[in-house]
């Protein structure tokens, strides 16, 4: 299958059955990414873990064309279950393929989203391609300035020390 076909299947397979659509009801996170060249919408919500660094469940919900919503459900099958660090890194390689700066190593062996480098022939519809990606980045960065504070405050404040029975 040529990378044309291939990317056109892709696109078309994530269009027609969209993996993890819709809206958590009760997520730690919400991030909203809008796309006003193409008019794509993206609702991205998340629920971590326990230890504050995977990203337990994602789902999107949203409209636009179909190279945002199908670029949407291919990556929240990519960072869904994994380490906040790793859907970072995949974004990156993400961005610096779609952007020509990269090549796609990095992407952990995910054909979909190498598929859908197909994209980088129409430059104006890349930012379709790269928006449920920009929305993932502003919930992960809300989601540690949440929890980061909390996280590094002092079990006891020092000099703290227990008052001495008398
Ligand atoms: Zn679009």
């Amino acid at each position: 299958m040529s990378l044309d076909d291939l990317y056109k299947e892709t696109i078309l397979d994530h269009t027609r059955e969209p993996r993890n659509k819709g809206e958590l009801p009760e997520p730690d996170v919400a991030t909203r990414g809008h796309n006003p060249l193409c008019g794509d919408e993206i609702l991205l919500s998340l629920k971590f873990g326990s230890d504050g660094e995977t990203v337990q469940e994602i789902a999107f919900s949203g409209r636009g064309c179909s190279i945002s919503q199908a670029s949407a459900s291919m990556m929240t099958v990519g960072v869904k279950g994994g380490r906040l660090d790793a859907a970072d890194s995949l974004g990156r390689n993400f961005k610096a393929l779609m952007t020509g700066t990269g090549s796609g190593e990095g992407l952990s062996g995910n054909d979909d989203l190498e598929a859908l480098q197909g994209v980088k022939r129409f430059p104006v519809r890349i930012k379709c391609a790269l928006l449920p990606w920009t929305a993932l980045d502003e919930a992960i960065e809300t989601w540690r300035r949440a929890s980061r504070p909390a996280m590094s405050r002092p079990l006891s404040a020092s000099g703290d020390h227990p008052a001495a029975v008398s």
